[in-house]
């Protein structure tokens, strides 16, 4: 978690960019999807990744996805100063993702895309979706019963 000023710092760098809410409530959800970096670091590469040839500003999902990236990053090989700089990839440089025109953020088929994915893969399996019973409800068995009499009655 990062201090408010510098989550703050890192959204007002987005009000360049077109479709920036002029609404006070909206920036607040900007703001609050930017504190969930874990660390300065993980927050400024997000929004610097967010920012490269953006025309739009990010919705508040973008910011998370995004932040969401970088803090695991930060945890794994990312953070590690024992890796070998590599040249950037064009396409990506080197984030793993990049934004489709409209705004769509895509991942990029290089190895870092690959990180990406693999990242945002172990985050679906640590957080399956929590799934609708199918087991049918009081009302329904009741209404069956209450069909199943009626048929017996015809
Ligand atoms: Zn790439």
């Amino acid at each position: 978690m990062i201090d408010r000023p510098s989550a703050k710092l890192q959204v007002r760098r987005l009000s360049g960019l077109d479709f920036f809410p002029a609404d006070d409530v909206a920036v607040e959800e900007l703001i609050s999807a930017a504190l969930e970096a874990e660390n300065h670091e993980a927050c400024r590469k997000a929004f610097d990744s967010l920012i490269y040839d953006a025309n739009r500003c990010p919705t508040p999902g973008d910011i998370r996805r995004v932040v969401r990236i970088e803090n695991e990053r930060f945890k794994s090989t990312w953070a590690n100063p024992i890796k070998p700089s590599e040249p950037l990839c064009a396409k990506c440089q080197s984030n793993g993702y990049f934004e489709r025109p409209g705004g769509v953020f895509d991942r990029c088929d290089c190895d870092n895309g690959l990180e990406f994915s693999q990242i945002l893969l172990d985050q679906l399996n640590q957080k399956p979706e929590p799934k609708k019973s199918s087991a049918p409800t009081e009302a329904k068995v009741q209404r069956t019963v209450r069909l199943a009499e009626t048929l017996e009655k015809i």
